[in-house]
């Protein structure tokens, strides 16, 4: 291969082939640059040597195929490349074959940073040429191997499960694809394989995994496509503890396979205390978290502020920030999210004109240092929202959430925008780019750049103040913790699931439960989500049958690997590690999709399509 070739090869005859990458014509010496897979090597035409060859050299252009025949020399002292791996050593050809050329694309893989997306996807096989797109995809398959070997290794067994199939709920739109032969009727693609992944427990597999396409009808971002890829498992007879276990040890084989070394065991914290502590249900553990600053304020400050006395009163600090000007800040404001019925105080300033204390005492509770930026985030008894105020004892209520939520989105974003500043993704960035250089085999810790956390103790219900009905947190299959089943009916504010979720540097990785193994409890969990009997029947009649027919208690999990690819390749976003991903208006810019169809294609499915007027 191209890209292998050392000074210990000199001498060797060759045949390499590969894309032109760059041409460079010295009259009587041409130099090609051929790229493959495994890196770029130089080619040298020497029209004494081989005038024929030399003559098709001066015909090429990049990106045309080609194939070289000749031997390996080490070059001259003075043309060594030390930027090339290749660069002590030159291929002396004795001939050239154009085994094909190429029209000229709007950009070469040669260039480092192309930056029209849009170019970049719809001639996306020229971009997967990039060096840095082919080193993602090793590192996908890489992981994705040292995953499969893992899982297999702890004795699952990967099944696969329909793609054409019935609705799953995992609370996103369903794809729909028409019946031919049945007119009328739709099969849904998998939201996820949930209900099979459970109807194999009880079919004695004990455990299954599978690297399965998910397939949701939601908005795109950047870490979300229409589909995407999970890591997906299932055991039977789990305590959550097993299947932490399970995921802990795949990871670290999968961290492994990219050069990075992940500590185990993975902290935990509770759902309430993450929204406390960061505002978030996937904290980003690598800044400072939120602070309880309700102390600084004496009462009479909070009504000047106009501040809710009731809700949380919280800050965060963003290091090293330093003073903002107030157009600086004025520019932050559209980032903090209005719909949550919070405020912010960002001007310290003034707050300390009117409440010195409170000022002083906010940025010591944050433990701020002089350049650390100080927001305070709290509830604004003027903005009417849609929330409830419903508190049900020992848990947070909607409103509470939404304040901590208001508070953890826009840390989130600052932080964002302000990382030069503070440098706290630093690390994270640098152990990526380490890692890229260590020998398979080997790895460097991973412990300042990679920060897994579990969540625990999600409510099982949340409470729709519209219907001032209870609706499930998660998907309905979830179990809630043998303690707080009796009071399911009676009190179901106070219930808790059996489910967890892993995040990992404001991702969420992925999430899982214990499932509920009886049927007269799932039942009643569907009656406490207002889901009748005759629609329960419809929808899961299937799975209520083998429910009743020997079903062993099991759980499982399921990580986004799109996700865990994006992280370990320091991608900012899920289409860098996607071979051919859809834009953020759902489209495949290269094979140019979704498209109308042939009206008798519409015929024979029985459909008809409506336009707009
Ligand atoms: N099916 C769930 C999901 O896609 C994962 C699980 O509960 O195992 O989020």
């Amino acid at each position: 291969m191209c890209g292998e070739l050392r000074a210990a090869d000199a001498g060797q005859p060759v045949v390499v082939m590969g894309w032109v990458n760059r041409r460079r014509d010295h009259g009587n010496l041409i130099f090609l640059d051929l790229r493959d897979r495994s890196g770029i090597c130089q080619v040298v035409l020497d029209k004494e040597l081989t005038p024929e060859g030399h003559a098709r050299g001066e015909q090429v252009r990049p990106e045309y195929v080609v194939a070289a025949v000749g031997r390996v020399r080490l070059r001259a002292q003075d043309a060594i490349n030390p930027k090339m791996d290749t660069g002590e050593v030159e291929i002396e050809a004795t001939e050239l074959r154009v085994l094909n050329d190429a029209r000229l694309a709007p950009f070469s893989p040669a260039d480092e940073a192309i930056q029209n997306e849009e170019v970049r996807l719809r001639y996306r096989y020229v971009d997967l040429r990039r060096a840095e797109m082919q080193r993602n995809f090793r590192l996908r398959h890489d992981l994705t191997q040292a995953i499969r070997e893992s899982l297999s290794a702890q004795g699952f067994l990967e099944i696969e499960t329909p793609i054409l199939t019935k609705s799953t709920p995992e609370g996103a739109r369903d794809f729909l694809v028409p019946s031919r032969v049945h007119p009328g009727e739709f099969y849904a693609l998998p939201q996820s394989p949930q209900i099979f992944k459970q109807i194999l427990m009880i079919s004695g597999f004990d455990r299954y995994f599978q690297i399965a396409r998910c397939f949701r009808d939601e908005d795109q971002r950047a870490d979300r496509q229409l589909e995407f890829t999970q890591v997906d498992l299932e055991m039977s007879f789990p305590q959550r503890e097993h299947v932490f276990a399970v995921v802990e040890q795949f990871l670290v084989a999968a961290f492994a396979a990219a050069g990075i070394a992940l500590p185990t065991p993975f902290p935990r914290i509770t759902y309430d205390d993450s929204l406390r502590q960061f505002g978030s249900d996937k904290p980003d553990l690598r800044l400072p978290g939120l602070t309880d600053v309700r102390a600084a304020f004496p009462d009479e400050a909070l009504a000047t502020l106009l501040v809710d006395p009731a809700l949380p009163v919280v800050a965060f600090r963003i290091p090293a920030v330093g003073e903002l000007s107030r157009k600086e800040r004025e520019e932050n404001h559209p980032l903090f999210d209005k719909q949550k019925g919070a405020k912010f105080i960002d001007d310290f300033k003034r707050l300390a004109k009117s409440f010195p204390e409170s000022a002083a005492k906010v940025r010591e509770l944050c433990g701020a240092a002089e350049a650390d930026f100080v927001i305070i985030v709290a509830g604004d008894p003027a903005h009417h929202i849609k929330a409830s105020d419903t508190k049900f004892p020992g848990r947070l209520s909607e409103r509470e959430i939404n304040v901590y939520a208001a508070a953890g989105n826009f840390r989130t974003e600052l932080t964002k925008k302000y990382a030069e500043r503070h440098g706290a993704f630093r690390a994270t960035e640098q152990v990526v780019t380490n890692a890229r250089g260590v020998g398979a085999g080997h790895t460097i810790d991973g412990a300042a750049a990679f920060h897994p956390i579990w969540i625990i103790d999600f409510p099982m219900f949340e409470f729709d103040v519209q219907s001032g009905k209870w609706v499930p947190a998660h998907h309905p299959f979830t179990a809630p913790y043998d303690a707080d089943m009796a009071n399911l009916v009676s009190d179901p504010a106070s219930v808790r699931a059996n489910c967890y979720d892993l995040a990992m540097n404001g991702l969420e990785l992925g999430s899982g439960s214990i499932r509920i193994h009886r049927k007269d409890v799932q039942q009643v969990i569907f009656q406490s989500l207002g889901i009748s009997d005759e629609e329960a029947r419809k929808r899961f009649g299937f799975f209520l049958d083998a429910l009743e027919y020997g079903t062993p208690p099991h759980g499982g999990i399921a990580l986004g690997l799109d996700r865990i690819a994006m992280l370990l390749a320091g991608a900012p976003n899920m289409r860098e590690v996607v071979a051919f991903p859809k834009t953020a208006k759902a489209l495949d810019l290269m094979a140019d999709a979704p498209t109308t169809v042939m009206e008798q294609q519409l015929r024979e499915l029985h459909l008809r399509v409506m336009t707009k007027s």
